[in-house]
């Protein structure tokens, strides 16, 4: 199969390669052309994903087309983007019909599921990697940015954490479990919803945003220090699924909401007026601590001391976490 005949069959016939909200031309020519409405900025973001290192080889192409897709999709969510489309830069090191097929399928579902249509992308041979670049529309002004965190501030998640580090012995096959536990956190980690009504609910709300792909710890130092503040997580405040707390003991969960990657679900802060609001119309939002003048991130326990976490950061592939 040639390179056109394989862009032809697996993504310009794609559904969502048929146009949509703001494509003037999708895929075929020199470029695509993107309209913007009046008054509305470009919010563009790129991700790469390589095989062994973003997620195992070999895996099953749809749930990879799916994944590499929300992935990019979520930092649109969390500046507060509309979103509009994506691009596809594809390096392969065969054309396989039916890994092409199950992958086009997958990256569809995603597309279809966030309203992003794909315009154009690259395609060629070489270790499995996937280049995907995002855009969204953003009206002037209003995107959600890292460094407008106040003293004072409520700190939020949008939802449950650490289910895609807990997710990760399931993916790599060292352990197995009850369906009913490794369903929802083998979701967690192959299809993260990127949580782009939040996001635009946020618009005008939020002092700073962003998602968390690196772990609570990790990414929270970025917004501390892009708005020169501390923030302070309160432990016993972190929401953790039923899935992870039947898979782990407490400690090892806290540990994956901590320290561990791939969640994509948004941290922000917010000024207390915001939330009840807020917190009615999403119903999975969560206060984990507050903003306070000072710098960089501080983990407390239930009577409000200071402790030190293990490990802050995360490491693609490396389940550091006890099992039950
Ligand atoms: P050029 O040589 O002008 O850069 P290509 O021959 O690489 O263009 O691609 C032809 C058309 O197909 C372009 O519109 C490009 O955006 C699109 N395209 C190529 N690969 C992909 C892909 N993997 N997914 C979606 N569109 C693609
Ligand atoms: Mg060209």
């Amino acid at each position: 199969m040639g390179e056109f005949e394989l862009i032809h069959q697996y993504f310009a016939t794609a559904p969502c390669a048929q146009g949509g909200a703001g494509v003037a031309l999708g895929i075929g020519d020199d470029c695509a052309l993107l309209e913007l409405p009046a008054g509305e900025q470009l919010a563009i973001s790129t991700d790469t994903l390589v095989a062994g290192v973003h997620f195992p080889d070999p895996c099953e192409p749809f749930l990879l087309g799916q994944r590499a897709l929300a992935v990019a999709a979520s930092d649109l969510a969390a500046m507060g983007a509309a979103p509009l489309g994506f691009t596809l830069a594809l390096t392969l090191p065969h054309a396989q019909p039916a890994w092409l097929q199950a992958f086009a399928q997958g990256l569809n579902a995603m597309a279809q599921c966030c309203g992003l249509s794909l315009m154009g992308g690259d395609t060629t041979r070489g270790p499995l990697s996937l280049t995907l670049t995002v855009f969204g529309s953003v009206p002037r002004g209003q995107a959600l940015r890292r460094s407008g965190a106040q003293p004072g501030d409520l700190l939020c998640v949008g939802g449950p954490l650490g289910d895609a580090a807990g997710a990760l012995p399931l993916v790599l096959g060292q352990r197995q479990v009850a369906a009913q536990i490794s369903v929802p956190l083998l979701a967690r980690y192959w299809s993260p919803q990127p949580q782009f009504a939040l996001g635009l609910a946020l618009r005008g709300r939020a002092t700073a945003a962003l998602d968390i792909s690196d772990g609570l710890l990790a990414d929270g130092e970025h917004i501390a220090a892009a708005s020169g503040v501390a923030l302070r997580i309160e432990l016993e405040r972190l929401p953790l699924s039923s899935a992870l707390l039947t898979l782990l003991e407490l400690p090892a969960a806290r540990a994956c909401a901590l320290s561990g990657g791939d969640d994509y679900v948004l941290l922000f802060t917010l000024p207390p007026s915001q939330w009840p609001a807020l917190q009615a119309a999403h119903g999975e939002l969560r206060v984990i601590g507050s903003v306070a003048a000072g710098q960089g991130v501080q983990l407390l326990d239930a009577a409000g001391q200071s402790i030190t976490p293990a490990a802050r950061g995360y490491e693609h592939f490396k389940a550091a976490s006890a099992a039950k």
